[in-house]
């Protein structure tokens, strides 16, 4: 028979045990989310924010200190679960919309549409995508509303600017920023940030954020404001 006092330390060894696993592992997002939205996507969602909830690099370019603090998963999380409550299904006006904040509705609530569902993007840029949206809840910032894009809008080669997520003809739609703390210039900063500075993303994520970041970085329109954002990213000098 084993003595009672053996018992109790068993118990003891065993919450330390998982106490430390607890502490280990990510924090997982309080987001709420709507009865109609799917389990599937529920964890697609869950799983894109517990992965940059575990990110980390000890690097960060200026305006990414200045958005978002340091490249720290925890940070990270903070910082969504402070702007994003919870999560639901809506058309978002209909047309190309992906995701969107419906500010006269509810500013901490998020909604994605078929477009977010129906392409398959990678993680890092789905990440974005809600990132960017949660930029849209500051009420405070008149949730930084979007620039109307020129028309025409076309890239350096002279071929029109169209949505890297839904393929849509950007000219003249309200899909544009003249900001670097826009809802595009910051998802770009999250971006290139990741692309050049996360030390445990593999180089697939860093990738792939580099090329999203670079996309988004085209729908910032005002000069003044790239040229700022590629100085910080150092792919310009800064003057
Ligand atoms: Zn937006």
């Amino acid at each position: 028979m084993i003595p009672p006092m053996k018992l109790v330390t068993q118990s003891f060894l065993f919450l330390c045990a998982l106490a430390t696993t607890v502490s280990a592992s990510p924090i997982r997002s309080q987001v709420k989310f709507d009865a109609d939205v799917e389990p599937a996507l529920r964890q697609q969602m869950l799983g894109d924010l517990d992965f940059i909830a575990q990110v980390k690099g000890s690097r960060t370019t200026p305006l990414h200190q200045q958005v978002f603090g340091k490249l720290e998963g925890a940070n990270y999380s903070k910082w969504f679960d402070s702007r994003i409550f919870s999560i639901g299904k809506n058309a978002c006006g209909g047309g190309n919309a992906v995701a969107c904040v419906i500010p006269f509705y509810d500013n901490n609530k998020m909604w994605v549409t078929k477009n977010y569902t129906q392409f398959s993007h990678p993680q890092i840029s789905r990440v974005s995508v809600i990132f960017h949206e949660a930029r849209h809840s500051e009420r405070q910032n008149g949730n930084w509303s979007h620039a109307n894009c020129p028309t025409p809008f076309k890239d350096a080669a002279g071929n029109d600017i169209r949505s890297i997520w839904t393929g849509a003809l950007l000219q003249g739609q309200a899909a544009c920023d003249v900001t670097p703390f826009g809802s595009y210039g910051s998802a770009t900063i999250l971006l290139k940030n990741i692309a050049l500075n996360c030390e445990t993303c593999n180089s697939k994520v860093r990738a792939d954020a580099d090329l999203y970041a670079n996309d988004q970085l085209g729908r910032v329109i005002d000069p003044k404001a790239k040229t700022a954002m590629k100085a910080d990213f150092g792919m310009i000098r800064k003057r």
